[in-house]
């Protein structure tokens, strides 16, 4: 079987043409500077090629059209008939509510997905037109939207809610969502494959640090606390976003320097983070570079971010009363040895024995604590690409 995987945002639209059962990857790429000019990278893993066109994208229809002529290029191509796609997953960022699962796209799903814009006003458009580029493109295809809110839909209301007043859940959905929700999914998976026990008996913590990052409490498979909010600007520092912050602050900073909420927004999620921190840069490799450098506000940004990952570390072990693995994923997570040292580092008295060798390795599946560690630390590479055709594979087959 081969899924078509779209990621489409408001310029940009990659792609992944996969079979799910194989794992293999039979190209990739990138669309780039849509409703600019438009540019395509095209990647066969195959045959280690890279293809770089520059093709006018006035809207996601062309790029979308781009990467189906790339697909069946006689040169560069990888498959001899649109046919060959039995079906498109559709990487969504927000289902609110409406969506615990992945969806078979369908005029009633699409309507849901519209309903869900206030929630993810820049993220959730541009999904919609990268699902419609496609339909238009590829009619008959059966398409099936990902949502990277619906792992996080089982969250128990007492991890969800805010301490507003009630209406504002009610009417007005106010509650924790979460994101990255396929991210935290395929590695709690893979955890579990890795130790070979049922997922069902299992209490794992996943930390997703990259440029944006999160921690999820996955308990017997289902994630029951998490640390982004209603929007991915809470919890933990990350590149450019604050993370979680007195709300106090915004009136404070608003009045002293008459930012307007636009403004003041801005600042918390471009300008803060470990770049706000460090005034360096929001590239952790960078703030790495300029700590050993004696920068000291690059440390810092550093230093809180770890010191964010190990305090929700603890509280998802008190909330799932317990913890059998602790998983690293994403740009930091699966590169950086020193941060994932450095969180693990201190808790020992939870059972958590890190193995410094085994952790000098990067980007593969790899246990990273002491064989008598009793809580097991895991590297896992995340893979959202696959989670999303593997989601696919099973909607359509059903
Ligand atoms: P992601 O958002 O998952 O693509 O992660 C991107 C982030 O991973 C970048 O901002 C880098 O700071 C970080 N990263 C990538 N490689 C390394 C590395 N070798 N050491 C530390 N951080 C890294």
């Amino acid at each position: 079987m081969k899924v078509l995987v779209i990621n489409a945002g408001s310029s940009s639209l990659k792609y992944q043409l996969m079979d799910p059962e194989t794992r293999e990857v039979l190209a990739k790429g990138l669309c780039e500077r849509i409703g600019i000019d438009g540019r395509l990278t095209h990647k066969i893993p195959a045959r280690d090629a890279k293809h770089e066109f520059e093709i006018p994208m006035p809207t996601h229809a062309e790029a979308i059209q781009a990467v189906l002529d790339a697909l069946l290029s006689p040169e560069y191509g990888v498959i001899k008939s649109a046919s060959e796609i039995d079906a498109v997953g559709h990487r969504v960022v927000h289902g609110g509510e409406k969506f615990a699962a992945s969806a078979l796209i369908t005029g009633e799903v699409m309507a849901a997905i519209e309903e869900c814009i206030p929630l993810a006003p820049l993220h959730n458009p541009a999904n919609i037109t990268g699902i419609k580029a496609c339909q238009a493109v590829m009619p008959g295809v059966p398409m099936v939207a990902v949502f990277d809110t619906a792992f996080h839909q089982t969250m128990p209301a007492k991890s969800y809610i805010y301490a507003l007043p009630y209406e504002y859940y009610e009417k007005d959905k106010v509650r924790r969502y979460g994101f990255h929700g396929t991210s935290h999914k395929y590695v709690s998976g893979r955890a579990a494959a890795m130790l070979g026990k049922p997922i069902e008996q299992l209490k794992i913590i996943t930390c997703h640090l990259g440029n944006g990052s999160s921690v999820t409490a996955v308990d017997g498979g289902k994630s029951v606390d998490t640390s982004m909010g209603f929007t991915p600007l809470a919890g933990l520092p990350m590149g450019t976003r604050s993370g979680d912050l007195d709300a106090g602050i915004l009136e404070y900073l608003m009045n002293r320097y008459g930012y307007d909420i636009k403004e003041m927004l801005n600042i918390l999620n471009k300008k803060s983070g470990v770049l706000g921190i460090s005034g360096v840069s929001s590239d952790f490799r960078d703030l790495s570079d300029a700590a050993e450098q004696g920068n000291q506000r690059a440390e810092l940004a550093v230093d809180a971010f770890n010191y964010g990952v190990k305090k929700l570390i603890g509280a998802y072990a008190a909330a799932m009363g317990g913890v059998d693995a602790i998983v690293f994923t994403a740009g930091v997570g699966e590169n950086s040895a020193d941060q994932r040292l450095a969180i693990a580092s201190g808790l020992e008295f939870m059972g958590v024995k890190m193995d410094a060798q085994a952790n000098n390795v990067r980007g593969r599946e790899t246990v990273i604590s002491t064989a008598d560690s009793r809580v097991k630390v895991l590297l896992i590479p995340t893979d959202e690409e696959l989670m999303i055709a593997m989601d696919t594979a099973n909607i359509v087959n059903q």
